[in-house]
């Protein structure tokens, strides 16, 4: 059984780690929900880039679409021009002006072909990519739901931690209370009471001497370790 000051510390110290814990987890939510939500962004803009390239090569042809109907409006007036010509000299120049401007019109026929073909090709792996990434943002919001749903509960478990917390503060003497204070000054890291076996500490696993042993077991007394500082305990 063990000492009654060493249970009303070891209360104390649960409720201290617990409420220390949850505020902890509620302090790191923000950086942990940026991290979800630039994911999502990533995945976003994944697609967006696709969308994007998609986008230039489809005004990249309807400018030449643009292109070949200018062109094209240009043969008719010159055909119409080569009606009204008396002179064959005239008539022939209009005659291979049409001719240059028909070898272009399909080379611009060639090069937009290109280009669908390439529209086609991304249309496909943007098709692709939707629903893996369209589960992928899925998971993500999900994950930002049950934080949000973290974060009601951790504010919740503090307030009710912190009660507990209050009353252990209430309940325990003050000279115990002292002690406590004094080791979480020292030992930044908990557990701050830790019992001993075979005469290790809990906390730094470092040997207690003698004299910390005897003041625990023959005096009764709260004990610190020589070495780190936490308060020890023996299981009897
Ligand atoms: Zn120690």
């Amino acid at each position: 059984m063990l000492d009654e000051r060493i249970q009303q510390l070891m209360l104390l110290q649960s409720r201290d780690r617990r409420k220390a814990n949850s505020e902890n987890e509620l302090k790191q939510l923000p950086e942990v929900r940026a991290s979800v939500q630039q994911k999502i962004e990533i995945e976003n803009k994944t697609m967006e880039v696709t969308r994007q390239s998609i986008l230039e090569l489809e005004t990249s042809s309807q400018k030449i679409e643009g292109d070949i109907a200018d062109i094209e409006s240009r043969i008719i007036r010159y055909k119409t021009q080569q009606l009204e010509v008396k002179k064959p000299d005239e008539y022939k120049a209009l005659q291979a002006e049409i001719d240059l401007l028909t070898k272009k019109i399909s080379s611009l026929e060639d090069a937009q072909l290109e280009l669908l073909e390439k529209i086609d090709v991304e249309k496909d792996s943007l098709d692709g990519a939707r629903q893996p990434l369209g589960e992928k943002i899925e998971r993500h919001n999900k994950r930002l739901q049950s934080l949000d749903e973290r974060e009601i509960f951790l504010k919740k478990e503090i307030a009710e931690l912190t009660q507990s917390y209050n009353e252990s503060l209430e309940q325990i003497p003050a000279e115990l209370l002292r002690a406590y204070q004094q080791v979480k000054r020292i030992a930044k890291r908990s557990p701050w009471v830790v019992p001993v076996e075979n005469q290790l500490c809990g906390g730094c696993n470092l040997r207690v001497s003698n004299d910390v042993v005897a003041k625990a077991l023959v005096e009764g007394q709260v004990s610190n370790c020589d070495q780190c500082g936490r308060i020890v305990y023996f299981e009897r």
